[in-house]
């Protein structure tokens, strides 16, 4: 049976990248019908905060994706945050330690860097020498006694190659000659990350690592371990980077890098679903525009790209656009409500009562590229006119007037949209004028703008003593 993990460091909030990898894991156990765990990589322990884990937590709720065990709901094969595994970790060193795999450092800070200026002053490649692998006994009687806390590091094997079939990348191969021995645990009893993900993914039965290509060059350090561990190797899949639009590595220059922060503009979770769906996946169709539940359906791995993907946020707002206008009326306006509620507009919102304020809905819901755009295009209902110098012009014509006069005269008793509407039609035709002739003045005289949403609706949210104000106001 499939299981995938979804493993990020507390260490920030979730980004862009995080939530993509975190979605192509859950697709992935989706489409075979497989289990997710969601564990906590907390041994940066300067880095780490709680909050941070929260909030990953809840921007990956409210994407919509969740799993099967976790940190959060517990599991089988618990605890899921690194710092409550420090006992297990230790268990796996002492046996590495014990087959002779692994064996105590006791390099200072300082003697590690002065290796590694001689090596880059020779030009030669910057690793390990191994010298504490050649420690005898009595030397190393002696360090312990002096105090020193070893690390522990791993016995790379000598003149090996590794290969990995990757799912998406198809097969890399490494050579051992280039990787020094690595730390495993560090004198603090923590963990290091290559050491802690394969004991963990180990023991949770993880059976596909699909994760950030950046990981890709750990991979081999990983397969050692599972090779000195005796530990069923998974398979594995890296996703590639995520690239800004001018094709360097995506960062804060770009925008946005955080979900949380596209949610709190108004970008729908199903969006994002869609939009990071089709970060490095393609669907089999032309069609872009896709509900979570089509995503689901047709993801594979088979057709994530090799290539990096470019996070267009043109292509991001297009699609947010098009999902707001698959939302329910009444699902909108709940999503709209607390953005007008936290604007200047909030008094006006809440008097408007919840007819005008279905209207004003309906009649701004094509702008919407995000939820908070709603304020902006509220501005031409909510606040008094601002007249454009292209609606003055029109509103110099002749007889705009008598127009606007007979359009207040006669006004109806009942001004729902669709008498509106009526009423409208009865006045080009009374009036003998092209409609634009009739429309166009009414709109600038109202509005002091030449374009904006339909007519009718704006009458009618305003009403008869608004509108009756507003002509007054234009022809004074
Ligand atoms: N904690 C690692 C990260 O956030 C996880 C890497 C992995 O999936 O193996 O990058």
């Amino acid at each position: 049976k499939v299981k995938v993990r979804f493993a990020p460091s507390p260490t920030g909030p979730l980004h862009i990248g995080g939530a993509r990898s975190a979605l192509f894991n859950y697709l992935f156990a989706k489409r075979y019908d497989g289990e997710m765990v969601l564990r906590i990589e907390d041994t940066d322990l300067e880095r780490s905060r709680p909050e941070y884990e929260k909030e990953i937590i809840d921007s990956l709720r409210w994407l919509g994706i969740s799993w099967t065990e976790g940190v959060d709901i517990g599991g089988d094969n618990g605890p899921y945050r690194q710092t409550e595994r420090i006992s297990v970790y230790r268990e796996y060193v002492e046996k590495l330690l014990a087959s002779g795999q692994a064996y105590e450092c006791f390099c200072s800070e300082e003697e590690l860097e002065k290796e590694r200026e001689e090596l880059l002053a020779k030009g030669e490649m910057v690793r390990y020498s191994g010298k504490c692998r050649y420690l005898t006994p009595e030397e190393r009687e002696e360090k312990l006694k002096q105090g020193i806390k070893p690390a522990i590091r791993f016995k790379v094997p000598d003149n090996k190659v590794y290969v990995v079939n990757d799912l998406v990348r198809g097969k890399v191969a490494f050579e051992t000659g280039n990787i020094g021995d690595f730390i495993i645990m560090k004198s603090d009893g923590i963990p290091t990350y290559n050491f802690a993900v394969v004991v963990d993914d180990a023991l949770m039965g993880i059976t596909h690592v699909i994760r950030a290509e950046e990981h890709l060059s750990n991979t081999p350090r990983q397969l050692m371990l599972y090779e000195a561990l005796n530990f069923k190797v998974p398979e594995f899949a890296h996703i590639s980077l995520i690239l800004g639009s001018d094709r360097q590595k995506m960062s804060k220059r770009h925008g946005a890098t955080s979900l949380i922060q596209y949610r709190e503009k108004g970008y729908l979770p199903e969006a994002m679903y869609n939009f990071l769906a089709l970060l490095g996946w393609s669907p089999e169709g032309e069609e872009e525009i896709l509900t979570p539940e089509q995503i689901n359906k047709s993801f594979s791995l088979d057709r994530v790209s090799k290539s990096p993907a470019v996070f267009d946020l043109d292509k991001l707002n297009h699609i947010n656009q098009q999902h707001i206008k698959m939302l329910s009326l009444d699902r909108l306006k709940e999503l709209l409500r607390p953005y007008l509620e936290a604007s200047p507009y909030g008094e006006k919102i809440a008097s408007l009562g919840p007819e005008k304020y279905e209207l004003l809905v309906m009649a701004l819901r094509d702008y919407l590229v995000c939820l908070s755009d709603i304020v902006e295009h509220a501005r031409i209902i909510l606040e008094d006119i601002e007249y454009e110098d292209e609606a003055l012009q029109v509103l110099k014509g002749e007889h705009i007037k008598d127009l606007l006069l007979q359009f207040i005269d006669e006004y109806p008793p009942v001004d729902g949209v669709e008498e509106i509407k009526q009423y409208m039609k009865s006045l080009v035709k009374k009036t003998k004028l092209k409609p634009k002739d009739v429309f166009m003045p009414i709109r600038c005289a109202l509005s002091g703008k030449t374009h904006g949403p339909d007519l009718p609706y704006l009458i009618s949210i305003w009403g008869r003593e608004e509108v009756q104000r507003r002509v007054r106001k234009t022809l004074e």
